[in-house]
């Protein structure tokens, strides 16, 4: 099964560029409830038609020296970040897995690299993509070992719950929103791909994660205020690619 070509390594990482092009336009277009359709089609600047010459992933950027080709205003270094990512996650999964469940874990990867950057700007999570994670994992997780399946629906109800209640008391102590839905849907999505067993070391990598983050901007002068809202997917997107690549943290 390992030997046929579609599972060979380089073809996520060639794919990357192009899937960091469609997540580029997902991760604008999803939060504002705009259509998505596969490319972007105008430069923010002079509105000029983008054709297909201007969207070759990377490429068009490099050409053109990051600039329009039609205005020479600055495109930003987003598109271009979210392309090499993409082929970063795909590089790093073939390093570790091979065979079909390379494919599954560039979509686990690519996915979580959406649901990060959508959380970051925007605060929210969305369902049309969280949900399908949880789905995909528990078909994954069937299809790699059908009697361990039931280990990983009982992680994504599980994982739902655990980050609901904590979301529900956290409201009624602090008298404001702390986690929303989307962070338990995220966590349920993780239970689905790492099972119930992996879930205590998700939480605590994306905790450890987001703590050191919080203490290195506070060394750096950015101070947390009170009223602040800082996103938790990110963490929780970056714990779950890990634990899924690496298997829990092992204690004792
Ligand atoms: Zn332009």
């Amino acid at each position: 099964m390992t030997d046929l070509f579609w599972t060979d390594w380089w073809l996520p990482v060639v794919a990357g560029p192009f899937v960091g092009s469609f997540l580029g336009v997902l991760v604008t277009r999803l939060p504002a409830a705009e259509p998505v359709i596969v490319s972007r089609s105008r430069c923010p600047h002079c509105n000029h038609p983008l054709g297909p010459r201007d969207l070759v992933p990377l490429v068009s950027w490099l050409a053109g020296g990051g600039r329009c080709r039609y205005c020479s205003r600055p495109l930003g270094v987003f598109y271009p970040a979210i392309e090499l990512a993409a082929v970063g996650v795909a590089g790093w999964a073939a390093l570790v897995v091979a065979g079909w469940p390379l494919w599954a874990t560039c979509a686990l990867g690519w996915t979580l690299l959406a649901l990060a950057i959508i959380d970051q700007r925007h605060l929210v999570l969305p369902d049309e993509l969280t949900l399908p994670l949880v789905g995909a994992g528990l078909i994954v997780a069937y299809l790699l070992d059908a009697d361990a399946a039931v280990g990983h629906a009982i992680g994504a109800v599980a994982g739902f719950a655990a980050l609901f209640v904590l979301a529900v008391v956290y409201e009624r102590v602090r008298k404001r929103e702390g986690l929303g839905l989307g962070d338990a849907k995220l966590f349920a999505a993780a239970g689905a791909w790492v099972s119930w067993s992996g879930l205590a070391s998700v939480v605590l990598v994306a905790s450890v994660t987001a703590l050191v983050v919080v203490l290195v901007r506070s060394v750096l002068g950015r101070r947390i205020t009170a009223d602040e809202r800082i996103p938790f997917g990110p963490y929780l997107c970056l714990a779950t690619w890990l634990v899924w690549l690496y298997g829990p943290l092992m204690f004792g």
